[in-house]
């Protein structure tokens, strides 16, 4: 059996590079698949061969990255943005739907889970101090320490990824705000931010596995589940 493939997308930035933070490859080399680096197309190709070829692999790894335009969820900028990217929000909405669609798995990280949020109908909190949330959510000089508590549903995917100190990192300003039918929300931190998802074969994560496992090998967890699930 060939090892299963997993499409990760990059992102378009800095200016005339793309970029992927080297710990989602890694964790997908590290978890026994064949990790597939794609570029969105540039704007005014057409999204088609992008997709067709996402959906040929067997799963896909929705990484980290600026703010997803907040068009794509009906709403306009109501606070400060990061890094807002329409071109690569396109290509990963596109794959994400199709994706679904051919049942293939799917994990989304901190970006990743306000995609498949957004994907499914679902809304962001554009910037979690402007909403009201007190938690230490942006610790990113500390991105590779855990920094705050999660409580998982019992029984949860999210419960049986998570180390039993249910300690995490954090590096967001956004989080999941609502969700469309087909995911329910399964970790929250003590604040009350969103912290995974879950559906069908789909798990989304606000924290940052990639960026911890290597250090503390219980974070490889949720990536031993995607790629047994890509397999
Ligand atoms: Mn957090």
């Amino acid at each position: 059996m060939p090892a299963p493939t997993i499409a990760l997308v990059v992102g378009r930035e800095p200016e005339l590079r793309y970029s992927l933070h080297r710990g989602y490859v890694d964790a997908a080399w590290a978890a026994g698949a064949m990790p597939v680096v794609l570029a969105p197309p540039p704007p005014g190709e057409p999204l088609d061969r992008f997709v067709e070829y996402v959906t040929s692999c067997d799963g896909l790894m929705l990484t980290g990255g600026g703010d997803i335009d907040p068009g794509a969820y009906g709403e306009v900028p109501s606070a400060p943005l990061m890094s807002v990217d329409p071109t690569r929000d396109a290509a990963e909405l596109a794959a994400t739907h199709a994706a679904l669609e051919a049942g293939l798995p799917v994990l989304g990280i901190c970006r990743g889970i306000q995609l498949l949020a957004v994907a499914s109908g679902g809304t962001l909190h554009q910037d979690l101090g402007a909403a009201g949330f007190t938690g230490h959510h942006w610790e990113e000089e500390r991105q590779h320490e855990t920094v705050h508590l999660v409580e998982a549903s019992a029984g949860s995917l999210a419960a049986a990824v998570l180390p039993t100190d249910r300690l995490v990192n954090s590096i967001h300003h956004q989080a999941v705000k609502t969700l469309g039918a087909d995911l329910v929300t399964t970790a929250v931190s003590e604040d009350g931010v969103i912290e995974a998802v879950e559906g069908d074969r789909v798990l989304g994560l606000q924290w940052h596995p990639e960026r911890l496992f290597s250090t503390d090998a219980r974070h490889l967890a949720p990536f031993r589940w995607f790629v047994e699930q890509a397999a």
